[in-house]
């Protein structure tokens, strides 16, 4: 097998084995590390097709983190995808009308984010002590609300590592809110800020690339690292259930191994659709990705003309966790997209930084081929849930929603009907209060914790384990701070 190295989307120096990349999370000077060659499959489809998720997992990640052995990454993968999740089949399938819903929700914390953040932990681990790390990890984390509760529920208690996690206060939903105050653990952290995604995302990647705040954490035997999207030990675990819902669809019958089919992926950070375009790039056959935006429509604007625009109002809706309007994992797609330029990456992201957009080039739109846009407004979401259920019965998340409507659309006007997969990132259960008032407005009245029990009733789908009793739980984190105090905030922290 080739061994991958990886380098920064930014310059051409640096070339760095995959646990140094998953150590560091972000390169110097603010690039994002990349494959230096996409990895080729090794076995064909068909001999992947018996395997079980952790099975096809090794296959997947032993083809990225090469210099991982192979009992450090079986064991990674053990530790994650056991009985933390409330099936064996980790993420299944489930079919409703003509559409198939891949739902990636079945993890501790009720969102997709459980894929990555329930192996990055041990990832971490394992790569601090191949490199021979003695420093104390501190994990810096920007929420819109999954991430956050995520990366604190994987790291929580685990020795030799700190874990502070920053959202909007105001920015995430009562669930999400309630989930990540009531976190236990003595090493995690949680501080709401006074900004947005975007403001927290900013205030983390700005510690980061701060060099002498760097070397002053390093003389106290600390070293930050990253658990956010950016971090390379989490886009990849995220390529393994493209793979796994193709191949339960091969084997339901439902297409014919080698058929293409569509991904429709709801997304924020760009981080899950990356993982499908990387998924494809392996070899698996993939159609179109969908990206579906919420009223955040950067990246539907980006995909239609080329130009990515960042000034604009930002907007909160009822699917936060894709209220993003600086995506991030879009720059490894820049990188693609420009048959890995270097230099055009950075003049881009430094275009990004000063003027809050850029446009790229003909030759780079055209390589967008196999990506196609659509949004989804407020309203249509709202639809887009009751009609489901007054159809099927299912329940989706707000967030899924957006998703589905932005499918119909792209049927609609593109004539495409090919077999489509709905990536399904939330249980309707953390956004309780916004799926119910879209099934019937009569439910405008309750609080989410009573309407847990209604949507009991009409889903016919149990309260999920992890959020019972939420509210009645001990509220252990009380700090916010503003938007600019986030620095202070780490180094009280830290005792620095
Ligand atoms: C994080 C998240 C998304 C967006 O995923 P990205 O990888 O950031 O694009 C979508 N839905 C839910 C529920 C999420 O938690």
């Amino acid at each position: 097998m080739s061994q991958i190295s990886y380098r920064s989307t930014r310059d051409e120096g640096q070339l760095v084995s995959s646990a140094e990349a998953i150590v560091k999370g972000i390169a110097q000077g603010g690039g994002l590390f990349v494959p230096d060659k996409m990895p080729k499959l090794t076995k064909d489809l068909q001999g992947l097709m018996d395997l079980d998720y952790k099975q096809l997992a090794y296959e997947i990640l032993s083809l990225f983190l090469t210099d991982f052995k192979e009992e450090e990454l079986k064991q990674c993968i053990n530790s994650a995808y056991d009985e933390k999740f409330d099936t064996p089949v980790i993420a299944p399938v489930n079919k409703k009308g003509n559409k198939y819903f891949l739902e990636l929700f079945h993890g501790p914390t009720l969102a997709f984010k459980d894929m990555a953040l329930s192996i990055l932990p041990y990832l971490l681990k394992t790569a601090a002590k191949k490199l021979n790390i003695d420093k104390e990890i501190v994990i810096l984390a920007a929420t819109s609300g999954d991430t956050g509760k995520a990366a604190l529920e994987g790291f929580a208690d685990v020795d030799g590592i700190k874990i502070i996690v920053f959202f909007p206060q105001n920015g995430v939903s009562e669930v999400q809110r309630k989930q990540m105050i009531t976190q236990t653990g003595n090493n995690t952290y949680v501080i709401g800020i006074d900004g947005n995604f975007d403001d927290a995302q900013s205030g983390v990647k700005n510690i980061f690339t701060d060099e002498a705040f760097k070397k002053e954490l390093a003389n106290n035997n600390h070293m930050f690292s990253s658990a956010n999207s950016i971090n390379i030990g989490r886009l990849v675990p995220q390529v393994v259930y493209y793979f796994y819902v193709y191949l339960q669809m091969c084997k339901n019958k439902e297409i014919e191994l080698g058929e293409k089919i569509n991904f429709v992926v709801p997304t924020g950070n760009f981080g899950n659709i990356l993982a499908g375009y990387y998924a494809k790039e392996l070899g698996l056959p993939i159609d179109q990705l969908i990206c579906a935006s919420n009223e955040n429509k950067v990246l539907f604007d980006f995909l239609s003309t080329g130009t990515y625009d960042k000034d604009r109002a930002f907007i909160l809706t009822t699917s936060p966790s894709m209220d993003i309007l600086i995506s991030s994992n879009l720059e490894r797609l820049l990188y693609a997209l420009s048959n890995e330029n270097v230099d055009t990456v950075k003049t881009l992201m430094e275009s990004l930084t000063t003027k809050g957009t850029y446009t790229i080039n003909e030759d780079m739109k055209k390589n967008l081929r196999g990506f196609v846009g659509g949004y989804a407004t407020e309203k249509e979401t709202e639809i887009a849930i009751k009609e489901v259920f007054e159809e099927t019965g299912y329940v989706m998340d707000t967030h899924t929603a957006v998703a589905y409507a932005v499918h119909n659309k792209y049927k609609q006007n593109s004539g495409d009907d090919k077999k489509t997969v709905v990536v399904s990132t939330a249980s309707p259960y953390k956004f309780t209060s916004d799926v119910m008032k879209s099934i019937d407005p009569k439910y405008s009245e309750q609080n989410e914790f009573s309407l847990m029990e209604e949507m009991e009733k009409v889903s016919k789908v149990s309260i999920p384990k992890p959020i019972k009793d939420l509210d009645k739980r001990p509220i252990l984190h009380k700090k916010q701070c503003k938007k600019g105090e986030m620095k202070q905030q780490v180094e009280e922290i830290l005792g620095l």
